[in-house]
Protein backbone atom coordinates (compact mmCIF):
# COMPACT_ATOMS: atom_id res chain seq x y z
CA UNK A 1 0.00 0.00 0.00
CA UNK A 2 1.93 3.44 -1.40
CA UNK A 3 1.79 6.12 0.78
CA UNK A 4 -0.51 8.15 -1.28
CA UNK A 5 -3.34 5.72 -0.65
CA UNK A 6 -3.20 5.68 2.97
CA UNK A 7 -3.24 9.58 3.18
CA UNK A 8 -5.99 10.21 0.96
CA UNK A 9 -7.97 6.95 2.35
CA UNK A 10 -9.58 8.97 4.93
CA UNK A 11 -10.87 11.82 3.93
CA UNK A 12 -12.98 14.34 6.63
CA UNK A 13 -16.24 13.41 5.86
CA UNK A 14 -18.95 14.05 8.34
CA UNK A 15 -20.30 17.73 9.06
CA UNK A 16 -20.28 18.82 13.40
CA UNK A 17 -22.51 21.35 15.52
CA UNK A 18 -19.67 22.12 18.13
CA UNK A 19 -21.45 23.45 21.31
CA UNK A 20 -20.06 25.57 23.78
CA UNK A 21 -21.38 24.20 27.39
CA UNK A 22 -21.99 26.99 29.37
CA UNK A 23 -24.20 28.96 28.87
CA UNK A 24 -25.42 27.66 26.11
CA UNK A 25 -26.86 23.79 27.19
CA UNK A 26 -26.47 24.37 30.56
CA UNK A 27 -26.84 27.30 33.14
CA UNK A 28 -23.95 29.77 33.06
CA UNK A 29 -22.96 29.08 36.63
CA UNK A 30 -19.15 30.71 36.92
CA UNK A 31 -16.47 28.19 37.62
CA UNK A 32 -19.06 25.32 38.50
CA UNK A 33 -17.74 22.55 40.03
CA UNK A 34 -20.61 20.43 41.33
CA UNK A 35 -22.21 17.60 39.43
CA UNK A 36 -25.63 18.67 41.16
CA UNK A 37 -25.11 22.15 39.95
CA UNK A 38 -25.62 21.14 35.79
CA UNK A 39 -28.57 22.59 34.91
CA UNK A 40 -30.24 22.14 30.94
CA UNK A 41 -31.30 25.46 29.63
CA UNK A 42 -35.07 25.20 28.51
CA UNK A 43 -34.94 23.37 25.01
CA UNK A 44 -31.74 22.83 24.66
CA UNK A 45 -31.86 18.87 25.28
CA UNK A 46 -34.59 19.11 22.68
CA UNK A 47 -32.55 20.91 20.20
CA UNK A 48 -29.41 18.29 20.56
CA UNK A 49 -32.15 15.56 19.72
CA UNK A 50 -33.11 17.22 16.69
CA UNK A 51 -29.53 17.64 15.89
CA UNK A 52 -28.54 13.44 16.83
CA UNK A 53 -31.95 12.64 14.32
CA UNK A 54 -31.16 15.16 11.40
CA UNK A 55 -27.61 13.62 11.29
CA UNK A 56 -25.14 16.17 12.96
CA UNK A 57 -22.31 15.14 14.95
CA UNK A 58 -23.06 17.16 17.93
CA UNK A 59 -19.72 17.98 20.04
CA UNK A 60 -19.49 20.02 23.14
CA UNK A 61 -15.97 22.61 23.45
CA UNK A 62 -15.38 23.77 26.60
CA UNK A 63 -12.91 26.32 28.66
CA UNK A 64 -12.64 24.76 31.93
CA UNK A 65 -10.10 27.22 33.34
CA UNK A 66 -10.98 26.48 36.68
CA UNK A 67 -9.08 23.01 36.67
CA UNK A 68 -5.84 25.37 36.23
CA UNK A 69 -7.43 27.93 38.30
CA UNK A 70 -7.18 25.36 41.04
CA UNK A 71 -10.86 25.43 41.86
CA UNK A 72 -11.91 21.84 40.90
CA UNK A 73 -10.23 18.88 39.08
CA UNK A 74 -10.18 17.49 36.06
CA UNK A 75 -12.15 14.23 37.28
CA UNK A 76 -14.91 16.87 38.51
CA UNK A 77 -15.67 18.19 35.06
CA UNK A 78 -15.87 14.52 33.76
CA UNK A 79 -18.34 14.25 36.73
CA UNK A 80 -19.96 17.10 35.50
CA UNK A 81 -20.37 15.53 31.89
CA UNK A 82 -21.68 12.34 32.94
CA UNK A 83 -24.62 14.34 34.71
CA UNK A 84 -25.07 16.21 32.02
CA UNK A 85 -24.97 13.00 29.44
CA UNK A 86 -27.55 11.81 32.03
CA UNK A 87 -30.04 14.66 32.10
CA UNK A 88 -29.45 14.44 27.95
CA UNK A 89 -30.12 11.09 27.48
CA UNK A 90 -33.75 12.07 29.34
CA UNK A 91 -34.36 13.59 26.12
CA UNK A 92 -33.16 11.20 23.72
CA UNK A 93 -30.11 13.20 22.94
CA UNK A 94 -26.53 12.36 22.61
CA UNK A 95 -23.11 14.19 22.65
CA UNK A 96 -20.66 12.30 20.06
CA UNK A 97 -17.55 13.59 21.97
CA UNK A 98 -16.84 16.75 24.27
CA UNK A 99 -13.45 18.38 24.61
CA UNK A 100 -12.57 20.26 27.48
CA UNK A 101 -9.43 23.33 27.28
CA UNK A 102 -8.51 22.76 31.74
CA UNK A 103 -5.75 25.20 30.47
CA UNK A 104 -4.82 29.36 31.49
CA UNK A 105 -1.86 30.94 31.19
CA UNK A 106 -1.88 32.28 34.70
CA UNK A 107 -3.13 29.60 36.46
CA UNK A 108 -2.75 27.68 39.94
CA UNK A 109 -2.11 24.79 39.09
CA UNK A 110 1.27 23.96 37.31
CA UNK A 111 0.77 21.23 35.41
CA UNK A 112 -2.61 23.39 33.90
CA UNK A 113 -0.33 26.30 33.50
CA UNK A 114 0.14 27.07 30.33
CA UNK A 115 -0.25 29.43 26.84
CA UNK A 116 -2.45 26.45 25.21
CA UNK A 117 -3.73 26.18 21.74
CA UNK A 118 -7.17 24.72 22.72
CA UNK A 119 -8.42 27.48 24.95
CA UNK A 120 -11.19 29.27 22.78
CA UNK A 121 -10.73 31.63 21.14
CA UNK A 122 -7.55 29.28 19.71
CA UNK A 123 -9.46 26.47 17.35
CA UNK A 124 -7.69 23.76 18.95
CA UNK A 125 -10.27 22.01 20.57
CA UNK A 126 -11.83 21.89 17.21
CA UNK A 127 -9.29 20.73 15.26
CA UNK A 128 -8.60 17.84 17.52
CA UNK A 129 -12.13 16.54 17.25
CA UNK A 130 -12.16 17.05 13.51
CA UNK A 131 -8.84 14.73 13.62
CA UNK A 132 -10.62 11.99 15.87
CA UNK A 133 -13.90 12.29 14.71
CA UNK A 134 -13.21 12.67 10.97
CA UNK A 135 -15.11 15.90 10.79
CA UNK A 136 -15.62 18.32 7.34
CA UNK A 137 -15.15 21.58 9.60
CA UNK A 138 -16.18 24.08 6.50
CA UNK A 139 -19.30 21.95 6.76
CA UNK A 140 -19.69 22.33 10.26
CA UNK A 141 -21.00 25.18 12.65
CA UNK A 142 -20.16 26.65 16.31
CA UNK A 143 -22.74 27.91 18.23
CA UNK A 144 -21.62 29.87 21.35
CA UNK A 145 -22.50 32.51 23.84
CA UNK A 146 -19.40 34.40 23.45
CA UNK A 147 -17.32 36.15 21.42
CA UNK A 148 -14.17 33.87 21.84
CA UNK A 149 -16.55 30.67 20.81
CA UNK A 150 -17.52 32.41 17.12
CA UNK A 151 -13.25 33.46 16.69
CA UNK A 152 -12.89 29.75 17.74
CA UNK A 153 -15.33 28.49 15.14
CA UNK A 154 -14.59 30.87 12.56
CA UNK A 155 -10.36 29.99 12.71
CA UNK A 156 -11.45 26.49 12.49
CA UNK A 157 -13.25 26.72 9.44
CA UNK A 158 -16.92 26.98 10.86
CA UNK A 159 -19.92 28.92 10.41
CA UNK A 160 -21.16 30.22 13.73
CA UNK A 161 -24.38 31.35 15.68
CA UNK A 162 -24.12 33.26 18.65
CA UNK A 163 -26.92 32.82 20.89
CA UNK A 164 -28.47 36.12 23.81
CA UNK A 165 -28.37 32.75 26.78
CA UNK A 166 -25.47 33.01 29.45
CA UNK A 167 -23.13 35.74 28.63
CA UNK A 168 -24.80 36.57 25.08
CA UNK A 169 -27.20 38.02 26.66
CA UNK A 170 -24.46 41.11 27.26
CA UNK A 171 -22.74 41.02 23.60
CA UNK A 172 -22.86 43.93 21.49
CA UNK A 173 -23.81 42.20 18.61
CA UNK A 174 -23.31 45.84 16.58
CA UNK A 175 -19.79 45.61 17.36
CA UNK A 176 -18.95 42.32 16.12
CA UNK A 177 -17.22 41.66 13.02
CA UNK A 178 -19.38 39.65 10.82
CA UNK A 179 -17.47 38.79 8.31
CA UNK A 180 -14.55 37.91 10.07
CA UNK A 181 -16.63 35.64 12.99
CA UNK A 182 -18.33 33.85 10.01
CA UNK A 183 -21.16 34.52 11.85
CA UNK A 184 -24.64 33.91 9.94
CA UNK A 185 -27.06 34.37 12.99
CA UNK A 186 -27.72 35.60 16.50
CA UNK A 187 -30.34 33.45 18.11
CA UNK A 188 -32.43 33.72 21.77
CA UNK A 189 -31.17 30.31 22.24
CA UNK A 190 -29.62 26.84 21.10
CA UNK A 191 -32.87 25.79 20.01
CA UNK A 192 -34.14 29.16 18.40
CA UNK A 193 -30.55 28.86 16.31
CA UNK A 194 -31.11 25.12 14.99
CA UNK A 195 -35.15 26.32 14.04
CA UNK A 196 -33.99 29.58 12.15
CA UNK A 197 -30.40 27.77 10.57
CA UNK A 198 -32.65 24.91 9.54
CA UNK A 199 -30.27 22.27 11.09
CA UNK A 200 -33.23 20.15 12.48
CA UNK A 201 -33.77 19.35 8.42
CA UNK A 202 -31.14 19.70 6.68
CA UNK A 203 -29.09 16.61 6.31
CA UNK A 204 -25.26 17.52 6.28
CA UNK A 205 -22.95 16.69 3.67
CA UNK A 206 -21.33 13.55 4.03
CA UNK A 207 -19.19 13.55 1.03
CA UNK A 208 -16.13 11.37 0.65
CA UNK A 209 -17.76 8.95 2.77
CA UNK A 210 -18.13 5.89 0.60
CA UNK A 211 -14.17 6.78 0.01
CA UNK A 212 -13.28 6.60 3.49
CA UNK A 213 -15.50 3.04 4.06
CA UNK A 214 -14.44 1.28 1.05
CA UNK A 215 -10.50 1.45 2.23
MG1 LIG B 1 -20.25 29.88 27.42
ZN1 LIG C 1 -5.93 24.38 26.56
Amino acid sequence: MSGVAATTRHRPARAAVFLDRDGVIIAERQYLADPQGVELLPGAAEAIAALNRAGWVVVVVTNQSGVARGLFSLEAVGQQHARLCELLEGYGARLDGIYVCPHHPEGEVAAYRQVCGCRKPAPGLLQQAAAELELDLSASWMIGDKPSDLQAGAAAGCRTALVRTGHGAGVDTVALDRQALRLELVAAHLADAVAKLGLAERRPSLRCMAAGRAA
